[in-house]
């Protein structure tokens, strides 16, 4: 694709804020047509990136440099799977859901799972490192991946890792899995099967307030207890979660947090009342038990959805990507309001709680020229703000170009001289994925190739 007005779908993520038009989009449908397209690139100095389904919330697969997007949309079969040794090799363009549908009547499941999972690619997961509401429990995406064949920035084919675990030698997969396409294009993945849990016990406990709902996330890890996913969601997009779905949610609640504990069906009654006691101890209006399993799914559609929904808000939003330790979430949630009152715009929370893994949804309108700028302003506080409490400035979400600038917060000069060395290694011109991850980077490239083109 060449047209202006078909590429303007690949002119930005979901970061809407940075929006760059590619020179030209390919749907390459083999690894040896990625080959052949960044061997062309480079022969013609001419920069390259991957995309899978745009679902990135940092920039990364924005065209910041122009460039050819390589789009992994139609690398989408499971080459293979081995039910014995529980490993599944699917092309990296696959939709992370189908990996789990393939495999759910085994009794099996692909443990990570992004609140995108029905549209976000195995390869962009490979790429941000990507986690999920049971990453709590069960880890991110580079403690599932176990092998890559990917497309280097020079065009040679490498195939990194394989099916057996810990393989000798340095760990490249491990070293590629958050690279966010600066490494090359990755074309299949090797991961690994976890069975599904036995059973299920999944609580919706309300909350009159937001430090009374935190407070609980803290009291139940330190109690030991170790749920497959622990997520809050606030009282704004509760609401707009209610006007899309109706679900039922108490809408003058200030949070909510869904609770589900998993594994063996013995022990579980007593863990959910364990859970429900700590909830009451911390004012708990109500805590409910989902008693139908599609009660259950009811609930994960509200959490999966809500980001969707807050569309309901606003005409734009950025979700911010933070970490901190749990232990400081009152406290760091109450100075979000706090930002978000100073600078006059709305901020929702919606987030993996029990990682200390906060999504602030900052509500914007990106035709206003002023209230864009509050926004990039109040984004860079919260991050500050993470850092200053012994937190990051990502928790899955990657740099991309969005938190490029931030990057001097958290690592020194010869951090990430040390990290421009090892992309280095892989990607010596920078045709691959320019622009991206490193502050010497944005300028380099808008030298080399042509300014940014912004326009929205
Ligand atoms: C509503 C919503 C909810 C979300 N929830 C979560 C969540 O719970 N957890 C979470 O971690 N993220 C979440 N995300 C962010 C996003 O879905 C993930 O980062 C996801 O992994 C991106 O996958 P993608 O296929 O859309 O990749 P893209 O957005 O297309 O690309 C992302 C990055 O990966 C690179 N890339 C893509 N494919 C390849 C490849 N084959 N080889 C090498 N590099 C590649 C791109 O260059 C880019 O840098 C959410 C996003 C949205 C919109």
């Amino acid at each position: 694709m060449t047209g202006r007005t078909e590429m303007r779908v690949y002119d930005c993520d979901a970061y809407t804020v940075d929006k760059s038009l590619p020179t030209a989009v390919v749907l390459p449908t083999t690894t040896d047509q990625v080959a052949q397209i960044v061997r062309l690139c480079n022969r013609l100095q001419v920069p390259f990136l991957p995309r899978g389904a745009g679902t990135g919330l940092s920039g990364g697969t924005t065209a910041v440099c122009g460039g050819v997007v390589i789009s992994t949309v139609r690398l989408n079969q499971i080459l293979h799977i081995d039910l014995p040794n529980r490993r599944m090799v699917a092309q990296a363009g696959c939709v992370n859901i189908h990996l789990t549908k393939a495999v759910a009547k085994d009794g099996l499941h692909y443990a990570p799972d992004p609140s995108s999972q029905g549209a976000c690619t195995v390869g962009g997961n490979v790429a941000e490192n990507s986690g999920g509401p049971h990453t709590l429990k069960y880890g991110v995406t580079t403690n599932h991946v176990t092998g890559l064949k990917m497309v280097l920035p020079d065009g040679e084919v490498v195939e990194l890792g394989g099916e057996i675990e810990d393989a000798p030698g340095y760990d490249l997969v491990g070293l590629t899995v958050g690279s966010e396409g600066t490494f090359g294009i990755v074309t299949e993945v090797t991961v690994k099967l976890t069975p599904l849990p036995e059973a299920y016990r999944t609580l919706l406990g309300v909350f009159e307030t937001i430090d009374d709902a935190t407070q609980t996330v803290s009291d139940i890890i330190a109690a030991g207890i170790l749920p497959g996913a622990l997520e809050m969601i606030d009282q704004l997009i509760l609401n707009a979660i209610e006007d899309a779905f109706h679900f039922g949610f108490p809408r003058d609640a200030e949070a909510v947090l869904i609770i589900e504990l998993d594994g063996f069906e013995a022990g579980l009654d007593t863990d959910a009342e364990r859970v429900r006691e700590i909830c009451k101890k911390n004012n708990a209006r109500e805590v409910r038990l989902a008693a139908t399993p599609e009660d259950r799914a009811r609930l994960w559609m509200a959490r999966k959805k809500g980001i969707g929904a807050a569309g309901r808000l606003a005409p734009s939003i950025v979700t911010q990507d933070g970490v901190i330790p749990r232990s400081k979430l009152p406290e760091v949630l109450r100075e979000i309001k706090d930002i978000s009152r100073r600078y006059g715009i709305r901020i929702c929370n919606i987030f993996h709680a029990g990682d200390g893994n906060l999504h602030p949804c900052i509500l914007f309108d990106e035709r206003d020229p002023d209230e864009l700028h509050r926004v990039v302003e109040a984004g860079e506080e919260i991050l500050k703000l993470c850092i200053r409490v012994g937190g990051s400035i990502t928790g899955e979400h990657g740099i991309g170009v969005e938190k490029i600038d931030a990057m001097p917060l958290m690592f020194t000069e010869a951090d990430i001289a040390l990290m421009e060395k090892v992309r280095g290694v892989f990607n010596q011109n920078e045709l691959c994925n320019p622009g991206k991850l490193f502050p010497n980077s944005k300028s380099c490239v808008e030298v080399k190739w042509r300014p940014k083109t912004a326009y929205v």
